[in-house]
């Protein structure tokens, strides 16, 4: 049997950021599901469940903590989940690597 050789484009895996929106490769951002334990940082990003991405600045996991996340995994964020979040979010650099001000979008309700 012949194989035909077929060129494969490589695909990156794309993403939304929850906290600034910006599409970016998946392994730039940090998934979190939401499990029966509350939301977890998915560190395999293979964890079963609903999921959303977060840039892996602490920007964005701010942002993405005042409402995206639970809009996001349908969810509220419990004290233990802002807890945890918080800790996480604390061991991100400060700095951006990357500078994103594409859409500085003011959500304000
Ligand atoms: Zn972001």
């Amino acid at each position: 049997m012949a194989k035909k050789p077929q060129k494969r484009i490589k695909h990156l895996p794309q993403r939304t950021c929850i906290g600034c929106k910006t599409v970016l490769a998946k392994r730039e951002l940090v998934r979190l599901v939401r499990t029966p334990e509350g939301i977890m940082v998915d560190e395999t990003g293979k964890a079963a469940g609903r999921g959303a991405y977060v840039h892996n600045t602490r920007r964005c996991w701010e942002q993405a903590l005042k409402g995206p996340i639970s809009h996001a995994l349908r969810t509220d964020i419990t004290p233990a989940d802002q807890q945890r979040l918080k800790e996480y979010l604390e061991r991100l650099p400060e700095v951006d690597p990357i500078e994103n001000r594409a859409e500085s979008r003011d959500v304000t309700n």
